[in-house]
């Protein structure tokens, strides 16, 4: 296991049987190699994210997702320029430089103008500050627009990159041959992407994440977000089981030897399936939090999946209780934009 471990620290990619073997190993030597990898570029630095929900309204069916919208358990809601700018403010406060506005499919923003708005009322008060937008597939058009009014990073998981399982997660107007599309347009118009995929979701083979890690090889995003899936109760996944902590943590060892540089964060989702998961992703090569700076009153309203932490916490006990955590691992949260460094 020691000599493929260092062989994909050498040349950063590995024959498909040997990436299966990495998945599912238990050798401590690959999160090492990782977390070496890892301090060589950004040392013991962990950048920190705000993250804004700002809308749970979804146009779209995907059969995961608790905010789909058939699910008419949710009460919906879209928060006002306001209410925006106030969770700028008190993240600014707490260190935070990047702001992430993300949101469901909502057709209120079909129409770039109102995210405009958006983008520009923020860049205005913070300059120093990046924002990274996710919601979901849009026009080339209009992903050149949000870019020229601000926006520096876009986040748009894959999911998948198999055709086959892709359908089988979503409902029929929804093709991966559109989202990789749209990562394809992100990229050529200059945003700073991410992809990703949830480690566990129904169906997954140790293929189709051979697949993924392949596919993120050939996309070369500057971020890849992953973290197991976790089912919802109102979806049609409601019985399936939840993914794998040993797995979620390999692929992200493994991402991060492919590419020593990307941005990859510890996700809610690993801190939602153990209790020290954000740590142990740290451990695993993980160098990005992304704690929730929405107002506490839509919390429980944005719950993609059961069991969603921080909930209840607000921003600046968060910021805190992450600060604690990370420093008790030897690592430090920073204040700063937190660009990825190769780019
Ligand atoms: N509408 C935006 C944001 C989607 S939510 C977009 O389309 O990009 C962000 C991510 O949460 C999704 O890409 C998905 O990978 C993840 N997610 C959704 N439901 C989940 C679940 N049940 N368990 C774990 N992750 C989930």
């Amino acid at each position: 296991m020691r000599a493929l471990i260092d062989r994909l620290a050498e040349q950063r990619i590995l024959t498909r049987d040997a990436f299966k073997l990495l998945l599912t190993c238990e050798d401590a030597y690959l999160q090492e190699r990782a977390r070496e990898a890892r301090h060589q570029v950004y040392g013991k630095q962990v950048f920190i994210r705000g993250l804004i929900e700002f809308t749970n309204y979804c146009k779209h069916d995907c059969y995961y997702c608790g905010l789909r919208c058939s699910n008419t358990t949710v009460p919906r809601y879209r928060l006002s320029l306001e209410q925006m700018l106030d969770c700028c403010r008190l993240g600014y406060d707490l260190g935070f430089r990047t702001f992430v506005l993300q949101g469901g499919e909502d057709a209120y923003y079909a129409d770039d103008d109102a995210l405009i708005d958006i983008l520009q009322a923020i860049k205005e008060r913070y300059p120093d500050c990046a924002i990274t937008l996710s919601v979901g597939e849009r026009s080339y058009e209009s992903y050149q627009r949000l870019f020229e009014a601000g926006a520096d990073r876009y986040l748009l998981r894959h999911e998948t990159a198999d055709a086959a399982h892709y359908s089988t997660l979503h409902p029929a107007q929804m093709t991966l041959e559109s989202r990789k599309q749209c990562l394809q347009d992100l990229k050529q118009i200059g945003y700073q992407v991410g992809c990703g995929f949830m480690v566990g979701a129904p169906g997954q083979t140790l293929d189709h994440l051979v697949d993924d890690l392949l596919f993120i090889k050939e996309l070369d995003p500057a971020m890849v977000g992953i973290g197991p899936f976790i089912p919802h109760a109102d979806t049609p996944f409601a019985g399936e089981k939840a993914g794998d902590l040993r797995l979620t943590l390999n692929a992200l060892s493994i991402l991060r030897l492919m590419k020593p540089s990307l941005l990859l964060p510890a996700t809610t989702a690993l801190g939602t399936i153990a209790p020290d998961g954000r740590e142990l992703g740290i451990l695993a090569g993980a160098n990005v939090v992304m704690p929730n700076l929405s107002p506490m009153d839509t919390r429980k309203k944005y719950l993609l999946y059961n069991g969603k932490i921080s909930t209840d916490d607000d921003p600046r006990y968060c910021r805190d209780v992450i600060d604690r955590k990370l420093q008790a691992i030897g690592y430090e949260v920073v204040t700063a934009r937190g660009d990825c460094i190769d780019l």
